[in-house]
């Protein structure tokens, strides 16, 4: 009998918040065994050699839309895994009711067990759910999401609160099957419901409030601009359309709104200089609040003068060079704590359309090493530690999952992604093993590529290959120290 099930032997493994160590790892079962200065072979029951490789802590990409375009089960089965392929072992995926998705409406008494049968069998890595609420009977079932779903983040989407947003987008209350506008007012309900249940909770984790942040009457006017005066670069008409002044706005109203009901929020994705400024500058003014500030992958490696056109179409739209660059400034300084992927799988047919009526949003999750070690540590010097911070441990401890996930530690699962830090690949689809048609990264050279993905201890991709099949990811009741057994 060997002591260990799998030895990953001779790598440089990226611990976060303290550095890189040659050390050997050792798995027993599903969880992490030990962590030294040597193991010997003859104690394991398999190795894999990792000489000249860093293990990096298993990704956890936190914002990610499975079911958004394409039916649920297929989604969930190509896109997870899209996501084993780039290192990602653990996913927290955004769920609401209405149109996409499973096209409902209802208390997620009643639909969230369907969700989750849904799921069972779907997903290659494990997941959790965010939930976004949109009736006062949903806003009242949020204590038991949390105590019994184990749902511990919820969403808000301010743009959808006019009812026809700017001209050519469908009619919000329709889309979403409800019959009262979801306004300031609604949110401000939300927000104290929501503060409520995480001081009840405020002993296992955080429970806030996602907020995508954009003001839909200031788009209304802006948009109407723009399309009576296009430059014809898409993607610098879009930047236009909805400029970054109106997310700024939004970011204040929402910092305005949160001290007045204690509420913690996630401000999700943000895209520009203006955006990273207004939410650094509500969590100086109100230091006792808690404020995540999130990244997307997107927004740190496309710029709009790269004139990609309608199929980087994304909300908040894809900005200016200059704006990328002081995102990268705040992933540097730490202002900006998670780096995910919003991976909202999409195809070419699903983005037809003129730049207006295309749908939003694309995905991406496999490149988050690639863009975070190329873009990050490659170019602008940002630590390999910093980088399993950004995409592992800080999702894993504001998301509740820690120390389960995203820590490399005795007891913890053994989940992890074997990188070569200096390997360049030109992003193809066939690497990026997804649904999707088309990738806005296409043709561009990244360096930093997973060669093995382990979930639980199980090799679930290698070289090139998926190992692992879907249902093997489990579904993670958060917050995971509510309901560890
Ligand atoms: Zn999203």
């Amino acid at each position: 009998m060997s002591d260990y099930d799998l030895v990953i032997k001779g790598g440089n493994v990226v611990i976060p918040y303290l550095g890189v160590r040659k050390a050997d790892i050792g798995i027993v079962g599903e969880k992490v065994g030990a962590i030294a200065d040597s193991i010997l072979p003859e104690e394991a029951g398999q190795v894999i050699d990792a000489t000249d490789r860093y293990i990096f802590p298993g990704a956890v990409d936190s914002h990610f839309h499975i079911g958004i375009y394409r039916p649920y089960k297929d989604d969930a089965i190509s896109e997870t895994t899209s996501a084993a392929s780039g290192g990602v072992t653990t996913i927290l995926s955004y769920f609401r009711t209405g149109h996409s998705y499973l096209n409902k409406m209802g208390p997620y008494k009643e639909i969230f067990p369907e969700l989750l049968d849904l799921s069972k069998d779907s997903f290659l890595v494990d997941y959790g759910y965010h939930l976004a609420l949109f009736t006062d009977e949903q806003i009242g079932e949020i204590e038991w999401l949390v105590r019994e779903a184990g749902v511990s983040t919820f969403k808000y989407f301010m743009f959808y609160k006019l009812l026809n947003l700017a001209g050519s987008s469908p009619d919000a209350l329709n889309y979403l099957m409800i019959d009262t506008p979801i306004d300031l007012g609604f949110l401000y309900k939300y927000m104290k419901e929501v503060s409520r249940v995480n001081d009840l909770f405020k002993d296992y984790g955080r429970i806030p409030l996602s907020i995508h942040c954009e003001n839909p009457e200031i788009i209304q006017a802006t948009q109407a601009e723009v399309e009576k005066n296009p430059s014809g670069n898409f993607l610098k008409d879009y930047s236009d359309a909805r400029p970054p002044w109106q997310e700024e706005l939004a970011i204040n109203e929402v910092g305005v709104m949160a001290e007045n009901t204690d509420c913690s929020i996630n401000f999700l994705h943000l895209s520009s200089q203006k955006a990273v400024d207004a939410a650094k500058g509500m969590a100086a003014r109100y230091p006792h609040l808690d404020f995540l500030l999130e990244g997307t992958l997107h927004h740190l490696s496309l710029s709009h003068y790269m004139d990609l056109g309608r199929l980087a179409k994304v909300n908040p739209p894809i900005r200016s060079p200059e704006d990328v660059e002081y995102l990268w400034k705040c992933v540097l300084d730490g202002s900006i704590k998670t780096v995910v992927s919003d991976h909202a799988c999409a195809t070419k047919e699903i983005k037809k359309g003129d730049l207006w009526t295309s749908l939003p949003g694309f995905g991406g999750t496999s490149l988050t090493f690639p863009v975070l070690i190329s873009e990050g540590y490659h170019k602008r010097g940002l630590a390999l530690q910093r980088i399993a911070e950004l995409n592992s441990a800080n999702p894993a401890r504001y998301h509740n999952l820690y120390p389960k996930k995203g820590a490399v530690m005795v007891g913890s699962d053994a989940d992890f992604a074997i990188v070569d830090i200096n390997q360049e690949k030109e992003v193809t689809l066939e690497i990026l093993q997804t649904a999707q048609d088309f990738s806005p990264e296409e043709g561009m050279k990244l360096k930093g590529w997973p060669e093995y993905t382990i979930l639980r201890g199980k090799v679930i991709f290698e070289k090139g290959t998926i190992t692992g099949e879907p249902g093997y990811g489990t579904y993670i009741k958060r917050p995971y120290r509510l309901h560890q057994e």
